[in-house]
């Protein structure tokens, strides 16, 4: 057995011990022992990792080191996210670990005013955490130069090229120098990312740390077979029970997040949700409430996930499952930070089916069936045609469908009552109680 590494061991100056010491960080996450050595070296590097690994400080903490303190300030280090959330985390981070240095960090992406981060350029800063579009638009402007960049981080570049920011990476990738230190890090391996990381690599150090190996095991998953008209019933059941204390829900879409969220707030549940068309100030204040606890219930789309650093999330629960399968290791890492354990909820219609097949084969391993009232036998055996979307265009909306008839204004879900109803009886729902009571 590999020896446990503590962060003495590492080599880092006081200044940043100071800074772990504050944070009471002992013992270095797996991919920061295997990456911070070489780091320091100034090693080039590959890194396979999710968030929630402790990937920020695996690339953070050796750059404040290696960093010299030069006046007047000058950008010297590039972090490249995909999106506003996880900058503003990266940027926090620089900020924490390198509280007892002097080096300075600021934060731009798109959706707010540039003024503010364009005075802090003109201001001086060694450190630019961005979102590609922004940096572009202010490279554009001449707001910023990357000439004097030494370290180059690009994080989550699986996620960066599925939300096309290919173009605008290889843009900003030409400006840089060309002697320089890179790091890239991704959740994912795919022949595409593989090309991308061998143009701006030199010789690197490649380190894994795979999510079955870390996050994975840690969390308690769930799989709920549910029929889609049911989901809001089942899902208010759920949120009762007084061990979920902060819970961060998935949908697929945008327009699916606003309904779950809706629906919540109208049954006395207090949720905020987050997704790309809100606008910024309106993300940051609900991400802040979740935070602070002055919201139990986050309803989020993936992308906007992504960069969420909240510790606590008790349960996340997959209101919708992902149609990428990674995208599902992405969600439930959310809960189980930084050595916690956690707990997942998947809810799996019919339709889904297929999506939970891939997942566990992702996983390699079968998520654990709950036995509950509202269980669908229908979607747990679905198959073919029956276990994957229809096509577009041939979807029925439930709402438009005759299950409206049934819905009864007492129930507070407005699912479909008279169906729900005649699978309840008492016993049902010690049942129900009963397996939910385990997790
Ligand atoms: P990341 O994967 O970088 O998003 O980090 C996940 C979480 O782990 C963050 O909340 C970090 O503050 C925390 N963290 C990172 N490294 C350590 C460590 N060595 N010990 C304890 N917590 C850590």
């Amino acid at each position: 057995m590999e020896k446990e590494i503590s962060f003495k061991d590492l080599n880092l100056i006081p200044h940043l011990e100071k800074a772990l010491t504050k944070l009471k960080y002992t013992i270095p996450t797996p991919i920061q022992s295997k990456s911070i050595p070489s780091l320091l070296l100034g090693k080039d590097l590959i890194g396979i990792a999710q968030t929630g690994t402790g990937k920020t400080a695996a690339f953070v903490l050796p750059i404040l080191q290696r960093m010299e303190e030069k006046y007047p300030r000058l950008v010297k280090v590039l972090v490249l996210a995909p999106t506003r959330e996880l900058a503003a985390q990266i940027g926090e981070s620089f900020s924490q670990y390198g509280e007892f240095l002097k080096f300075k960090n600021t934060v731009i992406f798109g959706g707010v005013g540039q003024s503010r981060q364009v005075n802090a350029l003109t201001k001086g800063v060694d450190i630019v955490v961005a979102t590609p579009g922004r940096l572009l638009d202010l490279m554009n402007q001449r707001k910023l130069s990357l000439k004097n960049i030494e370290f180059f981080v690009l994080d989550e570049a699986d996620r960066m090229l599925d939300m096309g920011f290919i173009h605008d990476i290889k843009k900003i990738i030409a400006k840089l120098p060309h002697k320089k230190q890179s790091l890239f890090f991704s959740a994912t391996m795919s022949p595409e990312i593989n090309k991308l990381a061998k143009t701006m690599l030199n010789n690197p150090v490649h380190v894994e740390v795979t999510p079955s190996a870390t996050t994975v095991e840690r969390i308690q998953q769930q799989v709920y077979f549910v029929d889609a008209t049911s989901k809001n019933n089942l899902l208010l059941r759920l949120l009762q029970h007084e061990h979920l204390t902060s819970i961060l829900i998935f949908t697929r879409t945008k327009h699916k997040a606003n309904k779950v969220a809706v629906f919540l707030n109208k049954n006395k549940i207090t949720t905020g949700v987050i997704h790309g068309n809100k606008s910024q100030n309106a993300r940051t204040k609900a991400l802040a409430e979740f935070k602070s606890g002055s919201i139990k219930v986050l309803v989020a789309t993936d992308i906007a996930a992504r960069g969420i650093d909240v510790d606590n999330i008790s349960h996340v629960i997959n209101y919708e499952l992902p149609n990428e399968s990674e995208s599902y290791v992405h969600r439930i890492g959310r809960t189980a930070r930084a050595g916690t354990d956690g707990t997942a909820f998947s809810f799996c219609a019919a339709e889904e089916r297929n999506y939970l097949r891939d997942i566990e084969k992702l996983i390699k391993q079968k998520i654990q069936v709950m036995d509950h009232e509202l269980h669908s036998e229908k979607a747990k055996n679905a198959t073919g045609a029956a276990a994957k979307p229809a096509p577009k265009g041939n979807r029925r909306s439930p709402r438009g469908s005759k299950s409206k008839k049934n819905f009864s204004k007492k129930d507070p879900s407005s699912d479909n009552k008279k169906s729900f109803s005649k699978k309840t009886n008492n016993s049902g729902k010690d049942k129900f109680k009963r397996s939910f009571r385990r997790n």
